[in-house]
């Protein structure tokens, strides 16, 4: 059995190589390396954004499940047109700005059950792996500069168009592909560096003063956190032309390597027929769905239960049947608790343990297919409770579907939830008056406690000379 995945540059199912060399054993290879296109920090994510980003969770903790080790990046977008225009408007750094979105970012994928990766690379602090690219592709002459930014001819790139089927002949004159207004030579191209205008932050290179344009700076972080071809990028299908086609253009001009070997795109979140965005107005942040009530748990369920390969459509009855079905496997984890007494192991159950999982990997390792591997679970959920029904579990058996249970859960990571505690300001504020005032009666011990408490909800307590402050930690 083998870990197939669609792979967009080519249409095709394949099986799944990191390294581009195969192997005897899962762990003989090296650690599969995956480059995920991460959030423009300007303002909350919408859970059509955090579609793409439980799937990106579940794909590392599949691979992890397989047997295969991950070396996982997911960067942060922290400048661009909608970044800089926020500053402004609030009157505060581009950093500040980013920063304060960016800790939302953080909790709120912490929210929702999902992994820390191993890389968080910011675009602000990749600009010398900017510059390394703009000055190879400058030595090959595809690059030029015009009013100060500079641009990738994209007609002396031969296989432009590749994963996206759009070739530079389709992209018809006048269409704009690229969201700012610039001049260049020919529409088709696209900025890799902008120049300055006024009140907008800009960096000094040795080609002059600007900021990056959007696609160079995953082309970047890509390069300087692994520095040659890597195995999976990932993103929503909206990423595949312009973003991802420029970065294999650009990757590849510059360094004369493939960029990517398996690129895997999810489908979007619709409302309504629509995909979800910012744009059209139909969004709903995390933070919404959680004020009217519904859990994060619920809410992961819901996000990662379709194929990644098919549009989801939410609605708030879809919420409520997530709800529904997580309650099932909360009643099954109740009645294994309620097991008490000790019997002989029941061989049939730990069998069917062990076929549940081998038909789970069956089905998961044919592209990704979590839908159709939830299926299988719940079948499993309905069997494991008839023979609770005919009394055929003792306690030994009841630890052996637990055990099962704990195992699939590292894939779902909805089957035994994180408490996660909801912040609340008026709590916050509340404990740290408290422990000023513990601390102004010299009980220390208690000073610490309530630390410790708030560091526990996430909360980092500061003590300054303006007085203490709380920041929520990402
Ligand atoms: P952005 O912050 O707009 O760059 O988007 C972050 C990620 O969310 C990208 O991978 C997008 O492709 C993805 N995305 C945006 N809208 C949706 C949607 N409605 N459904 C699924 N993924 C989306
Ligand atoms: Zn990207």
């Amino acid at each position: 059995m083998a870990l197939k995945i669609f792979n967009t540059l080519t249409r095709r199912l394949e099986t799944f190589i990191p390294g581009g060399v195969p192997k005897e054993r899962i762990e003989d290879y090296p650690p599969v390396t995956i480059y995920s296109c991460g959030p423009t920090v300007y303002s909350y994510a919408h859970i059509g954004n955090f579609r793409t980003f439980v799937f990106n969770d579940f794909l590392r903790r599949y691979l992890k499940f397989r047997g295969f080790k991950v070396n996982h990046a997911m960067n942060i977008t922290d400048v661009d047109d909608k970044t800089i225009a926020g500053a402004l408007k609030e009157g505060i750094t581009l950093r500040e700005y980013t920063d304060k979105y960016t800790h939302i970012f953080f909790q709120d994928l912490k929210t929702l059950n999902i992994e820390p990766v191993e890389h968080n690379p910011r675009a602000t602090e990749s600009i010398d792996a900017m510059i390394d690219i703009i000055a190879h592709l400058d030595k090959k002459g595809l690059i030029y500069k015009k009013d100060g930014s500079i641009y990738f001819s994209i007609a002396k790139f031969h296989r432009y168009g590749r994963l996206s089927n759009v070739t530079s002949m389709d992209m018809k004159a006048g269409a704009r592909y690229d969201a700012d207004e610039y001049s260049k030579e020919d529409v088709r191209d696209f900025a890799l560096w902008k120049a300055p205008k006024d009140n907008e932050p800009y960096w000094d290179t040795p080609f002059g003063k600007g900021r990056p344009g959007w696609h160079i700076e995953c082309s970047a972080m890509v390069r300087k956190i692994f520095g040659t071809t890597i195995d999976i990028h990932t993103g929503g299908v909206d990423l595949i032309f312009p973003h991802h086609e420029n970065e294999i253009a650009q990757s590849e001009a510059a360094y004369d390597e493939p960029f990517v070997r398996y690129w895997i795109h999810v489908e979007h979140l619709l409302v309504e027929g629509s995909k979800m965005s910012k744009s059209l107005g139909n969004f709903f942040t995390l933070r919404d769905l959680l004020d009217k009530g519904y859990s994060p748990r619920t809410i992961r369920y819901l996000l990662l239960t379709a194929h990644y390969r098919k549009q989801l459509n939410f609605t708030f009855d879809g919420l409520n049947q997530a709800a529904q079905a997580l309650l099932r496997i909360d009643n099954l984890i109740a009645r294994l608790n309620d097991i008490k007494h000790d019997a002989p192991v029941n061989n049939q159950v730990a069998d069917r343990c062990t076929a549940f999982v081998t038909a789970f990997t069956e089905t998961v390792d044919d592209d990704l297919n979590i839908a159709g591997g939830i299926g299988v679970f719940f079948d499993f959920v309905h069997d494991i409770n008839t023979m609770i029904d005919a009394g055929a579990l003792g306690r030994p058996d009841a630890a052996i579907v637990m055990d099962t249970l704990e195992k699939i859960d590292t894939v779902f990571g909805f089957i035994f939830f994180p408490e996660v505690t909801p912040i609340n300001k008026e709590e916050i504020e509340a404990l740290i008056e408290e422990r000023n005032k513990a601390r102004k009666e010299k009980n220390f011990a208690r000073a610490d406690e309530i630390r410790k408490l708030l560091l526990d909800k996430g909360i980092i307590i500061q003590d300054t000379r303006e007085g203490t402050r709380w920041i929520v930690k990402s």
